[in-house]
């Protein structure tokens, strides 16, 4: 194996093991896991191998074949929030975490490489955490198991990183199946696997990746999950999650006009995850299309994480005879997802393309994706 190959040159030694940790395309659910509630991801086949050595001298060596930089080296006993500002936070925010909630773990060896493109909406980051928790699972035999790591991934994510994510993208990469998408309840992290094969059906699901990542993105995103926990606060719920469909109008008596557009969007798309499941257990896959259409609609113009490139490639999607299209992950750039018929895939992508020339932006990178296993050891 090639990663094999690259550990031993980088770290002058064979790695114990190689883990595999993939990313994802959340199908619908955006924006609701940080308000406890539901989100259908499923895993990509664009996955991070991480080769990994244990040590026990206390040392966590970390390098990775993007990007070229040094091997960065650590002390596990010095790991600490604010500590480790590079890529390193998210991998090295993990074995924090774990030390943190008490189990025992010493250093390590780490080589990642990826095929996962970072920061295109895709979840990058979760699959490095989620690689380091099943290899971590391993080497220290710490039994934890899938949703146990996939929430310390996420600890590492907030308070190593310092990135306020949900549990979604950890979820995804930690816990989905090949042929399925996880039907996730982030209370409690309770999730079931729904079948999910739209090539049995003639469909393909294409990711357009827009290869724009705006910067306004990070400081937004703590601001919208801020203005959420305010409004459940006003309306005395524990979290969104708690407020039905037509609790909206009295919401409307109560909330300031800026929150509404965020809890009227978390209300209706944790409706749109509840009817897509119903239509994928009916093995209606083509229904998901207006519903992802829908989802694009209410994150534009409710909760506004859409962007002048990502509005494009979904109107041009649709437009060019798609079923649906959305934005997917965090959004303010990254990518789109559209659900076509197999024989009309082609000259979508070819319409969506063309419209990003005619626009002057860059070449989107579109590629189908089909529901690839989560987290595992692979060597
Ligand atoms: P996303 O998770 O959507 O890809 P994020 O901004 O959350 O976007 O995470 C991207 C960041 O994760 C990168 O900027 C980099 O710091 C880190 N990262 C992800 N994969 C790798 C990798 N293979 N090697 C080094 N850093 C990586
Ligand atoms: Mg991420």
């Amino acid at each position: 194996m090639h990663v094999n190959e690259a550990f031993r040159r980088v770290f002058g030694a064979d790695p114990d093991g190689v883990w595999a940790a993939p990313g994802r395309v959340n199908l619908i659910g955006e924006h609701t896991d940080y308000n406890d509630g539901f989100a259908l991801p499923i895993a990509i086949p664009q996955t991070t191998l991480l080769a990994a050595r244990r040590r026990d001298d206390g040392r966590l060596r970390l390098h990775s074949a993007q990007g070229d930089g040094p091997v960065v080296d650590l002390a596990v006993a010095d790991l600490a929030p604010g500590a480790v500002t590079t890529w390193a936070a998210y991998p090295a925010g993990v074995v924090w975490a774990l030390a943190d909630a008490g189990h025992r773990v010493g250093g390590a060896d780490l080589h990642f490489d990826s095929t996962v493109p970072t920061g295109a909406g895709l979840s990058s980051s979760a699959a490095l955490e989620c690689a380091v928790a099943f290899a971590y699972d391993d080497l220290y035999g710490l039994g934890l198991g899938p949703p146990a790591l996939a929430r310390l991934a996420q600890r590492a994510e907030n308070a190593f990183a310092g990135v306020p994510c949900g549990v979604m993208d950890q979820m995804a990469s930690a816990c989905c199946t090949e042929g399925a998408a996880l039907h996730l309840d982030s209370r409690g992290t309770v999730y079931e696997q729904v079948p999910f094969a739209p090539g049995a059906r003639g469909l393909s699901l294409l990711v357009v990746d827009t290869r724009v990542k705006h910067d306004l993105g990070d400081g937004a995103y703590a601001a919208l999950r801020a203005g959420c926990e305010q409004a459940a606060a006003l309306l005395g719920l524990a979290a969104l999650r708690d407020l039905p469909a037509d609790g909206l109008d009295a919401a409307a008596r109560v909330l300031p006009a800026r929150l509404l557009p965020l809890v009227r969007h978390v209300v209706s798309e944790n409706a749109r995850v509840t009817e897509a499941v119903a239509h994928l257990r009916a093995g209606r896959v083509e229904a998901l299309g207006p519903i992802l259409t829908a989802a694009h609609a209410s994150l534009r113009d409710d909760y506004r994480v859409s962007c002048a490139e990502t509005d494009l490639a979904a109107v041009a999607a649709v437009d060019a005879g798609a079923l649906g299209a959305r934005i997917t992950g965090g959004g303010f750039g990254g990518s789109v997802i559209v659900l076509v018929e197999e024989d009309r895939a082609r000259a979508v992508g070819a319409a969506v393309t063309a419209a990003f020339g005619g626009a002057g932006y860059r070449t989107p990178h579109l590629f189908p994706v089909a529901p690839a296993a989560g987290a595992r050891r692979v060597a």
